[in-house]
């Protein structure tokens, strides 16, 4: 009797822990994906996200079919598909990877009560390298402060690396043809529009494959020093391919730990960590999906009415008038990626500088970002308004001139996205309503380029009273 493996955000082929371990009884195997409504109906028609899945699963497909097998590919209600395929199919046997997302855990459940008894599910881990309650402090209790949670992730893998981190690899012979696997329905059958999505997005595993490849050999050597600086080509842009498991993470993982020694991969390996932190916090305080982590937080006012509304506004499109703020923001909404410490600046501008709720933010990030990741993207922003676990401490306010002066100095990336700024000199580029009228040449602040939305001094200082309450 069949194995149905359930596929969800692990679309490849290779070093694959459902689809390894489905294969492994010698029982023949098939292979679903279902285009869940319930999550695509809250998307817009033209979403990056969507084509990118899409664009991963015609080379899956493609990749399947030269094996004499194919992909069941369904569109509905996944709780509905899945117990109604395991039906179809015959199948005994449904395998898949761990999400904690809550949605996914709620649906997952749905998923397991309406299959038949007999019917066994399994789930096994493949998203993170370590999870759920894996890794808790001495008294039994989860982390919540970063750098003993990585000491604790390092010393477990010391401890079971060759395990941990050992490929799996799927017998890939298991795999059998389906009368039910009927082809790809197109992107407009879907309900959704091609977007402009990069075409560093639309080779599926294979191309996120060589694109690790590139960063392990040619880049990881100089991630320590370059990583920083978003007009440099320092971080590995995999983010995506984590996202949707074009790549798994413990291949990175283990290439990385390979070279730990080197401040490079160490770091790289540091941020993987930086992932799995996040996950297990999602885990443990499913509550973070809607409040702060630390509760005396929602004691804070955040600004509202029609003024935070338009500067909410002018954050989203890029027009604050803070040239390393705007120019982060446009590059997230033509390319749907934002640079790490761009995500930290633009985070920090709207919550500390605007005094406008995270949550806001929090929400745009994740209508844009290609990586949208609900437990990063949650601990990230949670990080800059001070709210999470190893947050920012409240009374630090990142100064977005400073910013933009240390890590684009040249303002290199500012001209790449803000085009109105690209002639204005070294000097003028990251404060222009500060520079002096020669510098700013034809550029008419107020008319060409915005005046600033806001003082930085005068901000900071209504950001130190809203948190004051914090210490009443
Ligand atoms: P690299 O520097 O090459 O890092 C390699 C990988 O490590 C990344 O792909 C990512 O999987 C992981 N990683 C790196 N930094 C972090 C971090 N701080 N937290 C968690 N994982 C990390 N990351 C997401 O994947 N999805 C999100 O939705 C997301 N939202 C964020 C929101 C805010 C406000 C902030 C401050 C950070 C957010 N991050 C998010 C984390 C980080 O900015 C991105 O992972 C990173 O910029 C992706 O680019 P990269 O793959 O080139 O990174």
């Amino acid at each position: 009797e069949p194995t149905l493996v359930w596929l969800r955000r692990d679309l490849r082929l290779h070093d694959h822990a459902a689809l390894e371990l489905a294969c492994r009884s010698g029982a023949p195997v098939l292979l679903a994906f279902v285009f869940d409504t319930e999550i695509l109906d809250a998307l817009p028609r033209h979403d990056r996200r969507v084509e990118l899945i899409h664009c991963a699963l015609q080379e899956l497909e493609a990749q399947l079919r030269e094996r004499g097998c194919g992909l069941i590919v369904r569109h509905g209600r996944a709780r509905e598909w899945i117990p109604q395929l395991m039906a179809q199919i015959g199948a005994t046997r449904l395998v898949y990877a761990h999400d904690d997302d809550p949605f996914a855990l709620t649906r997952d459940q749905a998923v397991r009560a309406a299959l038949p008894l007999g019917v066994q599910v399994e789930s096994v881990q493949d998203v993170t390298v370590f999870e759920r309650r894996e890794l808790l402090t001495g008294q039994g209790r989860p982390y919540t402060v970063f750098t003993p949670y990585k000491n604790a992730w390092l010393k477990a893998l010391q401890a079971e690396r060759a395990e941990r981190l050992a490929e799996r690899t799927p017998q890939l012979q298991q795999l059998a043809p389906s009368p039910l696997a009927t082809g790809l329905p197109s992107l407009r059958e879907l309900g959704f529009e091609p977007t402009d999505l990069d075409a560093r997005f639309r080779g599926g595993a294979r191309q996120a494959r060589e694109q690790a490849a590139e960063f392990l050999h040619e880049r990881l050597h100089a991630y320590a020093e370059r990583r920083d600086f978003p007009a440099q080509k320092g971080p590995s842009y995999l983010s995506p391919a984590l996202r949707f498991g074009l790549v798994s993470v413990r291949e990175l993982a283990r290439a990385a730990w390979a070279r730990h020694d080197e401040p490079g991969a160490a770091i790289f390996l540091s941020e993987l960590i930086w992932r799995d932190f996040y996950h297990q916090v999602l885990h443990h305080h499913p509550g973070v999906v809607d409040g702060p982590l630390k509760p005396e937080y929602a004691a804070v006012q955040w600004e509202q009415g029609p003024q935070a509304d338009s500067h909410f506004q002018a954050w989203c499109e890029g027009r604050t008038g803070y040239p390393l703020v705007d120019a982060a923001m446009r590059q997230l909404a033509r390319t749907g990626y934002m640079h790490n410490r761009l995500r930290m600046v633009t985070a920090s501008f709207l919550c500390k500088s605007l005094g406008i709720d995270w949550r806001r933010g929090e929400a745009w990030f994740a209508e844009q970002l290609l990586d949208f990741e609900l437990a990063s993207n949650n601990g990230g922003w949670q990080w800059a308004a001070s709210t999470g676990c190893d947050a920012q401490p409240w009374f630090r306010i990142f100064n977005p001139v400073t910013q933009s002066e240390k890590f684009d100095a040249q303002g290199t990336f500012i001209r790449r996205y803000v085009p109105e700024l690209a002639e204005l000199p070294e000097a003028a580029i990251h404060a222009p309503w500060a520079a002096r009228p020669i510098e700013l040449g034809g550029l008419r602040l107020g008319v060409d380029y915005p005046l600033p939305l806001v003082d930085h001094a005068e901000a900071r200082g209504r950001t130190l009273a809203r948190y004051g309450v914090l210490k009443a």
